[in-house]
């Protein structure tokens, strides 16, 4: 996506992957090698005029020595932060946006101390790479205290008071190195398993998307990012809890596609080659559906008017993202109408 959003803007990328069969391989050359192999990446660098990422458990480490070479957008400091959940978490309380009260795990003792003190519910979580409900435990009694710890006691953790949401929303936008921001309107998300399911946005939600907007300037600045940045928030009786950032375009911003006279894509694209930011106003009302385990029946999604159809060209896997489509209508009830009838023909595999 990022590279079919590049073609327009006479922008050519080139992708490092660790299968040749990868999306990217599809529209645009690719390496093929271990994401932390130094010679690749010195390739990759030394060949391009930045290097940036869309999967953020990339080791900092393996980027640092590129840095001599060439630009890495967003910084490594973004994506070193944003691969701990504590440091997160740190980030965001240092900079007065608020998160879920929480506890560094090591040991056993600590994750009783910890549920004894926040109490349970909770959600044992891995401090690093965790992605898409992966690496996560929710204790909904004492006795699961056990089973958690057995499950992922061997990984430095943390232990988070369950948060009783309303609603999950995310706020996607871009700063370009100069340090002008746009900001995509919010999204609201449905997960499942832990994986996102679907988005609808615009999610109109004046005062709430107020403040998220605010918290994902304080965080592009404090970082001097430069890129698209999104950040996951729970709503909690009407008000913000940060959850997570992702350093990179979100796949609850691949409405902007069809939705937005930018995509995230694109002003990514422009943020990391100092071109200037597009503009992020909506076309509509959409809705993305994650195609997740198993591609659903073309022909009778397309039959939706208003559809769009993205296949990533993914061998299928349970629970793995192998595509999406997203609706845009004008009007938020037939938005509504199309996104009912298209999560009928769309079911995850088990
Ligand atoms: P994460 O990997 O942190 O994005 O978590 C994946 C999903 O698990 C979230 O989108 C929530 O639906 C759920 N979740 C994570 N942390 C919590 C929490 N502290 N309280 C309630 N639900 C959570």
């Amino acid at each position: 996506m990022m590279a079919l959003a590049g073609y327009p803007l006479g922008v050519r990328c080139t992708f490092l992957d660790r299968s040749a069969a990868a999306p990217g391989a599809q529209v645009a050359p690719i390496l093929v090698g271990p994401l932390e192999d130094a010679a690749l990446l010195a390739k990759l660098a030394s060949d391009n005029d930045v290097v940036t990422f869309d999967w953020e458990n990339i080791s900092g480490t393996a980027l640092a020595p590129l840095e001599k070479l060439t630009s890495i957008r967003p910084p490594r400091a973004a994506l070193e932060i944003s691969q701990d959940r504590l440091r997160e978490k740190a980030l965001f309380k240092r900079l007065k946006i608020p998160v879920a009260e929480h506890a560094k795990v090591d040991t056993r003792d600590q994750l009783v101390l910890a549920a004894a003190k926040l109490g349970v519910p909770g959600v044992l979580k891995t401090r690093r790479m965790g992605y898409d409900g992966k690496g996560q435990f929710v204790v909904r009694r004492a006795q699961d205290i056990e089973r958690a710890w057995d499950q992922l006691g061997a990984e430095d953790l943390i232990y988070e008071k369950f948060q009783a949401f309303t609603r999950e929303v995310s706020i996607v936008g871009a700063r370009s190195a100069a340090g002008d921001i746009v900001c995509y309107p919010l999204s609201a998300n449905s997960h499942g398993d832990g994986i996102l399911r679907y988005t609808v946005a615009p999610y109109t939600s004046p005062a709430i998307e107020r403040s998220a907007k605010i918290y994902l300037k304080r965080v592009m600045s404090a970082l001097n990012y430069v890129g698209v940045l999104a950040i996951e928030f729970f709503v909690v009786k009407g008000r913000l809890i940060a959850n997570e950032m992702a350093p990179r375009v979100h796949n609850s911003g691949h409405w902007t596609i069809e939705g937005c006279v930018t995509s995230q894509f694109e002003n990514h694209l422009r943020a990391i080659c100092d071109l200037p930011l597009g503009s992020t106003r909506t076309l509509g009302h959409a809705a993305m559906i994650n195609f997740l385990g198993r591609m659903p029946d073309r022909k009778r999604l397309l039959q939706i008017d208003g559809l769009a159809f993205h296949d990533y060209g993914k061998e299928a896997r349970p629970g793995r993202k192998l595509g999406h489509c997203t609706i845009l209508k004008a009007d938020i009830a037939d938005r509504n109408r199309a996104l009912l009838h298209a999560l009928k023909l769309i079911k995850p595999a088990d």
